[in-house]
């Protein structure tokens, strides 16, 4: 096998598996993606998959589009199970959030979402098993999703595979420096060595840029999910998102539902986190679904887990060139949702690294350029909201 490559892709989430085929697809070169377990081992499978445009930014509404068009057309043929369109919902109880939602709508509509602002008494026909009463609105798309992550970063290996990419997996990678024109990676023991470096690699991409002696402002933190049994639950609903407890939940199939809460807001260690989900989390669960959804508090619980995620200073990625290094790229700092930009910053990336646009202008805030100098420690912040600025409460 060639040692060399053009490019040379750590980790293969959804992010680094939408990279390498959106190059391959492009030929820009050859291509190798080196990664220690098996495709879509970190975040990707452990993500509930929600894919919405009710986005804080209007550069994440369009990523989001183009990930959303490309995740329906690489699951229609062979994985249509991995899509459905169940439309997403956020609501509320407290006026001063549905202040938020309004003026969130406005943003939305100017941006080109089909969003529509919905009072109580609609919701129950979306959600038969919700209660209602209490909320005084809710911000609903019809036209959002839900993907199967884990099944969209295999469609995407193959994909790239078949376009000649090379895959190393279950190996130790390690980067260790650039020398000559070229980065030197280890990979399971042998010098892999290529002119682009590109890390991918979600929580662990922290620790990789500080390895190589480029470190950028990230911090990894903890997140959880569970997927439950109730009694009775309708195959299909929109997800739900209660910004009052911030827990969202959305169907999962065999009668099942899939339901998580927010950013921890400590930083975690990717290689050494509780990946199973703890007894406050599904209490919180249980706390929530008792108002909103008391049919379902009292649901069987099938599996509970964690996942370590990327919060960065600003909530915005960190794509593209890493300022003062040759030719080293990133791709991460998701914030949180990673799956529902995943597709289409990767084609973004692809784009740049071609040739064919020029960072700044296609990245747009998640352009890493923007980040000059050191950044002070900061505590992850959720970026899976409607307010922007420095308010990111809903
Ligand atoms: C509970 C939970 C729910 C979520 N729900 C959603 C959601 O509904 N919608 C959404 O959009 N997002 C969601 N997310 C966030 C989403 O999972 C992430 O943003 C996304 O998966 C990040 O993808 P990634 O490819 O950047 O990172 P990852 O999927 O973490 O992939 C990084 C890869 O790098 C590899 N790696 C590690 N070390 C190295 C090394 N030395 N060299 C090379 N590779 C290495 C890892 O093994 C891993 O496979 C959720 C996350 C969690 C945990």
């Amino acid at each position: 096998m060639p040692d060399s490559a053009d490019v040379l892709i750590l980790g293969a989430g959804i992010a680094g598996s939408a990279l390498a085929y959106h190059l391959a697809r492009r030929s820009a070169g050859s291509v190798i993606v080196a990664e220690p377990r098996t495709p879509a081992a970190g975040a990707t499978s452990r993500a509930a998959g929600v894919v919405t445009e009710q986005l804080w930014d209007r550069w994440d509404v369009e990523v989001t589009r183009e990930s959303h068009r490309e995740y329906l057309e690489l699951c229609s043929t062979t994985h249509p199970e991995a899509y459905r369109q169940n439309g997403f919902l956020r609501l509320t109880r407290n006026p001063e959030a549905l202040e938020v939602l309004e003026a969130a709508l406005v943003r939305l509509r100017s941006w080109g979402v089909g969003a529509e602002l919905l009072s109580a008494d609609r919701l129950g026909d979306l959600v038969p098993d919700g209660s209602f009463g209490d909320v005084v609105g809710a911000l609903y798309g019809r036209g959002d999703a839900c993907v199967t992550p884990s099944t969209l970063a295999e469609l995407y290996v193959a994909e790239a595979r078949k376009r000649g990419v090379r895959f190393e997996f279950g190996v130790p990678v390690e980067p260790r420096a650039h020398r000559d024109g070229r980065w030197r990676v280890d990979v399971g023991g042998a010098e892999l060595n290529a002119c682009t470096l590109v890390i991918a690699a979600g929580a662990w991409s922290k620790s990789l840029l500080q390895r190589v002696g480029h470190p950028l402002p990230l911090t990894p933190y903890r997140t959880q999910a569970a997927v439950l049994r109730p009694e009775t639950a309708r195959s299909s609903f929109p997800t739900v998102h209660d910004v009052d407890s911030d827990v969202y939940v959305r169907p999962e199939d065999q009668g099942r539902i899939l339901a998580g809460d927010g950013t921890e807001d400590v930083e975690a260690d990717p290689e050494r986190f509780a990946g199973v989900g703890d007894q406050g989390f599904l209490a919180h669960l249980a706390s929530a679904f008792e108002t909103r959804f008391p049919g379902w508090s009292r649901s069987e619980l099938v599996s509970a887990w964690a996942g370590v995620c990327t919060s960065t200073h600003d909530r915005h990625p960190l794509i593209g060139a890493v300022p003062d290094a040759p030719d080293l790229h990133v791709l991460t700092g998701f914030n949180g949702f990673g799956v529902m930009r995943g597709g289409g910053a990767a084609s973004r990336l692809a784009r740049v690294l071609s040739g064919e646009a020029e960072g700044e202008a296609l990245l747009g805030p998640a352009w890493v350029g923007r980040v000059t100098g050191p950044v002070a420690p900061f505590p992850p912040r959720p970026g899976f909201t409607l307010e922007g600025g420095d308010h990111p409460r809903f």
